[in-house]
């Protein structure tokens, strides 16, 4: 069973996702922090991203890890844990370059895919529910307005010690949604059968319930 949920940055997908995957009991699965550990890789080894043999070297090198810990997510790259390090500022400003490769894509895709063979997964992204499990049967979309969703992630900024302005992080969310949506490969976009969820004026709590009705819905008419 695979719970896909999608949608541009901030808008509500990585709380919710964690909070049905706890009451559901199932594994929940960030494939953002996937690329920004890629991300995290290639400026590390100080790969020039325009390269692109070089930028494939690297992805086929990593080892990547990624798996949940009580309420957390641990990544970890080459054995060393970087659940911190891939929220600093270089890797969210190169992210969408290097998510938007279509090797770097393909191979953590794969893995994705994997991971959602083995074991029942809400798995949070921008291609989850178009691109990787087309097939999942319950696939939701979220968004949010801009200015609710850099208020959002200013705040977990601040409560990480990062001291960015709101003008900082808007301008940031904005270029991150335009390229995600606009690349070639697995564009940020809705599922013809996802339910969209506009979270600007939902609480945490409201955006769960919302994700578990329809969770229901689906479950009883198709056990109908
Ligand atoms: O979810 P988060 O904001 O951490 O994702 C970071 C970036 O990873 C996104 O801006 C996007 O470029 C990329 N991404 C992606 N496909 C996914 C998940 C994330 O391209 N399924």
């Amino acid at each position: 069973m695979i719970v896909a949920i999608d949608g541009p940055a901030a808008s509500g997908k990585s709380t919710t996702a964690k909070m049905v995957a706890k009451k559901l009991k199932m594994t929940y699965l960030d494939t953002g922090a996937m690329y920004r550990a890629v991300t995290l890789a290639l400026l590390r080894s100080n790969t020039d991203l325009d390269d692109y043999d070089s930028v494939c070297q690297v992805v086929d090198e990593l080892e990547l890890d990624i798996f949940d810990q009580g309420a957390k997510t641990v990544v970890r790259l080459d054995g060393e844990d970087v659940s911190q390090a891939i929220r600093s500022m270089p890797v969210t400003e190169n992210v969408s370059a290097v998510s938007a490769m279509k090797y770097v894509r393909e191979a953590m895709v794969e893995i994705q895919r994997n991971i959602g063979k083995k074991t029942n997964c809400v798995v949070e992204g921008r291609d989850i529910g178009t691109v990787v499990f087309p097939d999942a049967e319950f696939k939701i979309f979220m968004v949010a307005d801009v200015k609710i969703r850099a208020e959002r992630r200013l705040k977990e900024l601040h409560e990480m010690g990062d001291d960015q302005s709101l003008q900082e992080v808007m301008a940031d969310l904005k270029r991150r949604d335009k390229k995600d949506s606009t690349r070639v490969h697995s564009p940020l976009q809705k599922a013809g059968d996802a339910i969209e969820i506009d979270t600007s004026m939902l609480s945490i709590d409201q955006q769960v319930e919302k994700v578990e009705k329809f969770i229901n819905l689906v479950r009883e008419k198709n056990n109908k």
